[in-house]
């Protein structure tokens, strides 16, 4: 049973996109010195690890989920927050650091 949960992909339905049904990974948030990146830990197409920006300390980096380009698979997969209460505490702390700074 959890070999079948580990291998299943799941879809995500984008509206605005000719080809409507893309493979959905889950991301989770961390701080780099020059912003934000999203990890793949996990790659349901691939089994591999990713990375993808998640743009620079002023920038929300949840704006940088959605449909990504993938190396592993030419169309590209949609990136979704794993993690949605951790991103928010990260966003949070990181706004405040700077305005510290
Ligand atoms: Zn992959």
């Amino acid at each position: 049973m959890t070999q079948v949960l580990y291998t299943r992909l799941h879809y995500e339905e984008l509206p605005a996109i000719a080809e409507p049904r893309l493979p959905t990974n889950f991301a989770y948030l961390e701080i780099t010195r020059s912003g934000f990146r999203w990890i793949i830990p996990y790659c349901l197409i691939c089994r591999l690890r990713h990375l993808h920006g998640g743009g620079g300390p002023a920038d929300d980096p949840r704006q940088f989920l959605n449909h990504r380009a993938a190396y592993c698979t030419s169309r590209g997969y949609f990136l979704r927050d794993g993690s949605p209460a951790v991103t928010a505490d990260l966003v949070y702390h990181a706004q405040a650091r700077r305005r510290v700074v």
